[in-house]
């Protein structure tokens, strides 16, 4: 029987989730989607020092607004729970005992100083200290020390950690070879690593132990993660072996690059550009400050999972906008890039742009009314639909509808100078007046109707298109952008209409 698909996120509630982050999680819930499978959160929070508050439910309320829910994690059915790693300290102590017991852990006592002092003592040598098969028996250790020796001192009390027996000699033929999904075969020489801490001193484990012990008590078939964690494959690996565990798969997403291809993608480029690099608005808890989110900014989730999702993978077509269920029927973990993917704010725009078009027009309704409250304007839900029709296509965000069609609620708050100059003729009074006295008698139900009245009306005043359109938008919206203007006659209405021309024939 093949095992099933089950793949976790397994973010450190140390702050906001990042975009990249975000990313991970979204290869996880495609793939486990595509696959028939389960996706997990689990919260690793060990590490008390760097625990932020709110961090967790922010992971939470990310995912949601995204729309990849996880099928297990922090307040779902607990089926190989709980969730979060520190409710779960009793399990890394046994595996911990586990790994003692098979001789492929060891205590270590060594104080942080005479570690340093190996250091530099290595570095004057032109050598590079390891704590590993090349030294440890010369070290303050349970393999080192005698038994006795060893109890009488965790007898006393003194400060331990509990380390990782790497290897146990340095032969030369110690590479391991894994393979990732995305990047094949990686070749290590285990020589050269490290007997990792596996339980700290402060009597919690590492991330590297309980990440291992976690994967495989709730049956991770497939680790997809970061690039960044890269460098602990191997030392993951030889723990699966250590422990007699079957070894899950593993997938090393590329890193997002900033804007400019060069470097990681950071909060200060965000910053810097004007962009959001997270999905909603955080608040430092300490600071206050707050980090704009994507769907603050106006963003919706259906553009930023498509945006992210081609963010170091492709389809292999030309096909850009895709629905979620599309990308999940699409997806593939071996077609993932193995370099960097260059994240670009206009393309996330536009993307958005995009999206706005396709998704329920309920949303940018909401949004509208939501906007013009603000104003203390109360937009009704028809006028919220006509107007989000006209404008919706030049809107990239949809904080923009609001200034895209604030017009069609309110007289204009001045006039475009420039275009006031190029477009108002000593003739235009006159015309306008005109148009004042046909509009009493034009019928504005019909948009096309009044425009092929008002069409044969300026033919017979032998008036051209040119003398009245721009001086007529100018009056109406205050400057040359907006909608048709045939539609927004009709949607203001004789009264409305009639009023704004006459205020700017009195202020122009
Ligand atoms: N807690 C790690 C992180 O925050 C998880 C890494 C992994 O997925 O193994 O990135």
């Amino acid at each position: 029987m093949t095992q099933a698909v089950r793949v976790r996120f397994a973010p450190s509630p140390t702050g906001p989730l990042h975009i990249g982050g975000l990313r991970t999680a979204l290869y996880n819930y495609l793939f486990a989607k595509k696959h028939n499978g389960d996706f997990i959160l689990r919260i690793e929070d060990t590490d008390q020092n760097r625990f932020v508050s709110g961090a967790e439910d922010y992971v939470v309320n990310a995912l949601k607004w995204c729309n990849i829910p996880f099928d297990e994690g922090p307040g779902t059915e607990d089926k190989k729970g709980p969730y979060k790693q520190s409710e779960r300290k009793e399990l890394y102590k046994k595996a911990v005992r586990t790994l003692i017991q098979k001789g492929r852990a060891y205590y270590a006592f060594d104080s942080s100083e005479s570690l340093e002092k190996h250091r530099v003592s290595h570095e004057e040598k032109g050598k590079t200290f390891i704590y590993n098969w090349h030294n440890r028996l010369k070290l303050e250790n349970s393999l080192s020390l005698s038994k006795e020796e060893v109890q009488k001192r965790i007898d006393n009390g003194d400060r331990y950690v509990i380390r990782f027996l790497m290897v146990e000699n340095g032969g030369v033929e110690n590479f391991i070879n894994s393979t990732d999904l995305i990047r094949g075969t990686l070749r290590v020489d285990l020589n050269l690593l490290d007997d990792k801490i596996l339980f700290k001193s402060d009597g919690m484990p590492t991330y590297h132990l309980a990440n291992v012990v976690d994967d495989h008590a709730m049956e991770i078939s497939h680790v997809i993660r970061g690039e960044e964690w890269l460098p602990s494959l191997a030392l993951h690996h030889q723990l699966y072996i250590a422990f007699e565990w079957k070894t899950p798969q593993f997938a090393h997403l590329p890193l997002l690059l900033k804007p400019t291809g060069k470097g990681k993608l950071s909060k200060r480029d965000g910053d810097k550009l004007g962009f959001p690099v997270f999905p909603l608005d955080w608040r430092d808890p300490e600071t206050g400050k707050v980090s704009p989110g994507y769907k603050e900014a106006g963003y919706v989730p259906e553009a930023v999972v498509n945006f992210l999702a081609l963010l170091g993978w492709n389809p292999g077509t030309e096909q850009e906008i895709l629905t979620l269920s599309e990308l999940i029927g699409l997806f593939s973990i071996e077609q993932v890039h193995k370099s960097g993917a260059r994240f670009d704010p206009e393309k996330n725009k536009w993307f958005n742009q995009q999206h706005l078009q396709h998704i329920e027009e309920s949303v940018l309704e909401q949004q509208l009314i939501k906007d013009a409250k603000a104003f203390d304007i109360v937009v009704s839900p028809e006028k919220a639909q006509k107007v989000v029709r006209l404008v919706k296509e030049r809107a990239s965000l949809l904080t923009e509808l609001w200034g895209l069609s604030s017009y069609f609620f309110m007289d204009p708050e001045g006039y475009d100078a420039k275009a006031v100059r190029k477009q108002w003729k000593e003739g235009t009074p006159e015309v306008l007046t005109k148009f004042l006295t046909f509009l009493k008698s034009a019928s504005l139900s019909e948009p096309s109707n009044f425009q092929a009245e008002f069409k044969t009306w300026i033919a017979d005043e032998s008036i051209s298109f040119g003398q009245i359109m721009a001086p007529l938008r100018l009056c109406l919206v205050g400057k040359l952008s907006g909608a048709d203007l045939f539609e927004i006659i009709c949607f203001l209405g004789h009264k409305t209409v009639t009023s704004r021309i006459q205020k700017a024939l009195q202020n122009i």
